[in-house]
């Protein structure tokens, strides 16, 4: 049997920044365009980091080329290294249990699907102790559409595993409605966790396999998540 594919998104759902990304993403267009934003009616949660780029240079009148995506994004992450210690963010309950937990499993392997840039997740996740709990991610540098990163972590869990990893033996885990969308885009099973900005109610419209109010319980979620041993 082929192992589980566990995919996990970072904001919301492994940890909180406190606000340091998005307070990132306004100094880089500080430093990068001179622009003062409060980001207000930009979506970010969900969103990947190019196409929240995309979004901001279009309500400037920027062009969203890739030059421009690129010089705002440089300026992102020039900032997060140093926003992150001045915001309390903090991992998740519950997150910590739980990768200790599957660490000791061999039927699954532990990846990141997420909207944030390679390098920004690095970042968070070093900040946080995380970083060296994945085995694999999906990122925003892979596509700006959330929609399509399923088909890039199953690549390289097949890489991996040296073998095809079914998507209905994947789990994309993640604290919004656009996870699950995600999941659904790439035949892989949804695990919505309420510990975003989105309440249950909103995360059981997108009718995710599985609704968690957090991931505490772990060994309920292994039971969940992994067939019996
Ligand atoms: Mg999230």
């Amino acid at each position: 049997m082929p192992p589980v594919l566990l995919l996990f998104d970072i904001d919301g759902t492994l940890l909180t920044s406190g606000g340091a990304g998005e307070k990132a993403l306004r100094t880089g267009l500080l430093s990068r365009f001179g622009i003062q934003d409060d980001l207000q009616g930009i979506e970010i949660a969900g969103r990947t980091d190019s196409g929240i780029a995309r979004r901001i240079l279009e309500r400037h009148q920027i062009p969203p080329a890739p030059e421009n995506i690129r010089r705002l994004l440089d300026g992102y992450l020039e900032a997060l290294p140093t926003l992150l210690p001045l915001h309390s963010g903090r991992v998740l309950h519950g997150v910590l249990p739980l990768l200790n937990a599957l660490r000791q499993r061999s039927d699954c392997i532990l990846g990141l699907l997420t909207g944030n840039l390679e390098q920004g997740a690095r970042l968070k996740l070093a900040h946080y102790g995380l970083h060296d709990r994945f085995q694999l991610g999906a990122y925003a540098d892979d596509h700006h559409d959330r929609n399509a990163l399923v088909p890039f972590a199953l690549r390289r869990a097949a890489a991996l595993a040296g073998t095809d990893i079914p998507p209905a033996r994947t789990w994309v885990i993640g604290d919004t409605p656009y996870d699950v969308e995600c999941a659904r885009a790439g035949g892989a099973r949804a695990a919505a966790v309420a510990t975003g900005v989105f309440s249950s109610s909103a995360l059981a419209a997108a009718q995710p396999d599985l609704l968690l109010p957090d991931l505490g319980q772990t060994d309920r979620i292994l039971e969940l998540l992994l067939p019996p041993p």
